[in-house]
């Protein structure tokens, strides 16, 4: 059974819930679909694919979502994503990422490249 309401065990294998509830959270907020398009990354495949060494993603503590396009709908995910209690948001033209790490813990929204 899937304890998320909009996401389920495929999409949040690997993740700690604090960050599932939140998504869950934002996408209540938020009002449309918000498509996850890496959540937990092996070690290996974060450093196959140029992840960060250390990411948040490898603890399974981070999320990218597809952004989307429309300017209102931008500021409208940021808004969502804040609203539901994530305290680090980076945008980028093609997705956001959201973390909950436990070390990295001043709030701070920044705006990323597309590359991991
Ligand atoms: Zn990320």
């Amino acid at each position: 059974m899937t304890m998320y309401r909009f996401f389920n065990d495929d999409e949040t294998k690997g993740m700690v819930p604090d960050v599932c509830f939140k998504l869950d959270r934002a996408r209540e907020y938020f009002g449309a679909p918000i498509v996850m398009t890496c959540g937990y990354r092996t070690p290996e495949h974060n450093a196959e694919i140029g992840g960060v060494p250390n990411s948040e993603h490898i603890y399974g503590r981070a999320a990218d979502i597809r952004a989307p396009q429309d300017p209102f709908m931008r500021t409208k995910l940021a808004w969502a994503l804040g609203a539901a209690g994530f305290r680090r948001i980076e945008i980028a033209k093609l997705h956001f990422h959201v973390d909950c790490s436990p070390v990295k813990t001043s709030p701070c929204c920044w705006e990323g490249d597309d590359h991991r």
